[in-house]
């Protein structure tokens, strides 16, 4: 029998879903090695069996954390699809003000008391609420790495997925840093695997795959000297995807790098 996939979306724009969609005749290939049994952008169907559970889109809700709860129990695989739902991604960014705030702002004077659809919390991404396997990170998704990771789980393989900064990848393009052109880039903190496409067209990283978990402080402190550039800008530039990333008390919380590593 092959490996049955089941996608779910939750507060997200479905970028991430749309960019499966997109493979076209490329998802032939994946359906000749997995079962699609739900996935509501592209049909009508739905099961609830399943063997792997593939998330979009951040938890904001009581009624959220229940149905990912549910999805979790049924699945023996749960990956993470895309920023929203492997760090929170720009959805985070509400994080900042009290949720009672931010309701109160978007919704107005409307009657929502008591009606369960509007009870949010703070955003959570997927691995705050349940175990997470996987993360195919991203705002949006590479289309080749999700192809890569759900080809090698349906293998029964481990999916490779990159430690190492934007920077490298940069590098192999054999781009122009854009530090040297005067531009801002979190490339040196940002996990790889995206084939650092922005800088490629010319725009600095903006961290939407995620700050790596071991960062080499040592290394972006020294850009920051290097071209006198300072560790608040840095900061600011993380507020789109990576508002979790700095402690407000005292500043920077990446790790620093260990002899060991
Ligand atoms: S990660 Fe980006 S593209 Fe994907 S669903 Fe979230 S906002 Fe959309
Ligand atoms: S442009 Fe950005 S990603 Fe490329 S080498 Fe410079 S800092 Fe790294
Ligand atoms: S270069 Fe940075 S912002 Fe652009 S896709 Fe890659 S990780 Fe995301």
């Amino acid at each position: 029998m092959k490996t049955r996939v089941a996608f779910f979306d939750f507060s997200s724009c479905e970028g991430c879903q749309l960019q499966i969609a997109n493979l076209e005749e490329e998802i032939l290939d994946l359906i000749e090695i997995v079962d699609v049994v739900s996935f509501r952008e592209v049909m009508k169907e739905h099961s609830n069996e399943y063997d792997i559970a593939v998330i979009e889109g951040s938890i904001m809700r009581p009624m959220d954390e229940h149905r990912l709860r549910k999805i979790r129990s049924r699945c023996k695989i749960l990956v993470a699809l895309g920023a929203c739902a492997t760090t929170g991604g720009i959805n985070k960014i509400r994080n900042q003000w009290p949720v009672e705030n931010v309701i109160k702002e978007v919704y107005k004077d409307a009657d929502i008391k008591d009606n369960e659809f509007f009870n949010a919390f703070q955003t959570k991404a997927v691995n705050e609420v349940i175990p997470v396997d996987y993360y195919i990170h991203g705002c949006p998704i590479n289309r080749d790495e999700f192809k890569h990771v759900i080809t090698s789980l349906a293998l029964g393989k481990k999916p490779v997925i990159p430690t190492y900064p934007v920077c490298v990848e940069c590098k192999k393009n054999e781009n122009v840093c854009l530090f040297e052109l005067g531009k801002y880039c979190l490339g040196p903190i940002t996990r790889a695997g995206c084939n650092a496409i922005c800088p490629t067209n010319g725009s600095p990283c903006d961290g939407c795959r995620g700050i790596l978990s071991k960062p080499d402080v040592e290394c972006v402190m020294e850009i920051l000297q290097r071209y006198d550039l300072t560790y608040e800008e840095l900061k600011s530039r993380c507020t789109l995807y990576n508002t979790n990333v700095f402690n407000p008390k005292d500043g920077m919380t990446l790790v620093r790098r260990s002899k060991n590593d």
